[in-house]
């Protein structure tokens, strides 16, 4: 049976669930799911990439476990997220015989992880749901908080609720099938949290530069586990987004969407642009005499070293500007910035001229 290595608990009231850690744990996803739900019927919601690797590790393990087993195999991708999808994973369910006692596991990354979560908060108004995220982005990000989700055509995760697992057991084996640049994406949320929480961990991260790229999994673990217990935090002070604490979440972002939008959807992953978006934050603090430019440049000399991309595409800063005044998070037309103090901590900087926010995308 394998250990389970590291726990961390989500602290939620009633809400509150498990993050456990491990390697090669999605082999016990039986025990889990039935120590943490009661459960008799599972329906494990994955994709093309994982079905045959990741999931049916899961699968097997829920049937050992005497589990009424139903899988749904998903088509990979952004496209995925949509209520076209939702709408015939509900039918699949009621095919199922789906009811209150059943329970709703997601096996993949946040595209998975989102949409299954959204479709076990909405079928029979909120059943159970369990989350083995197989991405570095999903495992340190979108799998805890409890947004779930779809996306409208131009609107990202436009439509959704708060739905909090039972449980979540991340394998830290998982990442080591990840194509490379889906690891690297994850790495840029992995190195946000120490810009805009911990220092000592960023110092962590610079001292590991090696065994990161190298994948090894004691050091991911840790890396993992850290993340998650920030974000828990983060969580718990703000569970709905509504005090502004769980805003720092957002440094790097509004920069980011503005270049995911600009580029088009694809173009860079995720964390890709959260790597840009950071530096320029940093760069537009370090204009507003916040911080020195010392600051920006740790940054980008761990960004770099992780292999992430640091320039801005060449793009019209117009464009990218006019994007960040459409952002859904923009109030009023004001630019609102997430930006560094030191690395470690951040604030949150209403009134930005565009001008200034428009020079940041320079170099
Ligand atoms: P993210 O978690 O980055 O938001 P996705 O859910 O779109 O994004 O997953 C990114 C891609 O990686 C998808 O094509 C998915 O099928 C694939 N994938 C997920 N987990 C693994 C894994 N452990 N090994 C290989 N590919 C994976
Ligand atoms: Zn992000």
């Amino acid at each position: 049976m394998p250990e389970t290595e590291l726990r961390v608990r989500v602290d939620l009231a009633e809400r509150g669930y498990d993050i456990e850690i491990g390697t090669g744990n999605l082999a016990s996803a039986g025990d889990f799911v039935r120590r943490q739900c009661a459960a008799e019927h599972t329906v494990v919601i994955t994709d093309q990439n994982i079905a045959g690797t990741h999931a049916a590790t899961v699968i097997e393990s829920l049937t050992a476990s005497g589990m009424r087993v139903n899988q749904v195999v998903l088509e990979p991708g952004e496209g995925t997220k949509s209520i076209l999808q939702a709408d015939q994973l509900w039918r699949l369910m009621l095919e199922f015989g789906t009811d209150r006692k059943s329970v709703v596991a997601a096996v993949g990354g946040g595209v998975v992880g989102d949409l299954a979560g959204f479709i076990a908060a909405t079928y029979a108004r909120g059943i159970g749901f369990v989350q083995f995220p197989t991405t570095l982005l999903a495992q340190v990000d979108s799998s805890v908080g409890g947004k779930v989700g779809v996306n409208l055509p131009g609107a990202k995760n436009m439509v959704g609720a708060f739905w909090q697992p039972h449980g979540v057991v991340i394998d830290i084996d998982a990442l080591l099938t990840l194509p490379d640049r889906e690891y690297r994406s994850g790495l840029a949320e992995v190195v946000k949290y120490g810009v805009i929480l911990d220092e000592p961990f960023f110092e962590f991260l610079e001292s590991h530069v090696d065994a990161i790229n190298a994948r090894q999994t004691d050091v991911l673990a840790q890396i993992v586990a850290r993340c998650c217990q920030l974000k828990a935090d983060v969580v718990r002070a703000d569970e709905r987004e509504e005090t502004g604490v769980r805003a720092v979440l957002n440094y790097g972002h509004t920069f980011c969407h503005a270049i995911e939008s600009v580029t088009g959807y694809g173009t860079f992953l995720h964390g890709e642009a959260v790597s840009i978006g950071m530096l320029c934050a940093s760069r537009l603090a370090a204009r507003q005499g916040r911080i020195d430019h010392g600051v920006t440049r740790r940054q980008r000399d761990l960004l770099m070293a992780l292999e992430l991309p640091v320039t801005v595409p060449d793009v019209d800063h117009q464009a990218l500007l006019d994007a960040m005044r459409h952002d859904k998070k923009t109030v009023g037309g004001k630019l609102r910035f997430v930006l560094p103090t030191c690395i470690g901590h951040v604030e949150l900087v209403a009134d930005v001229p565009a001008a200034e926010a428009r020079a940041a995308f320079a170099e």
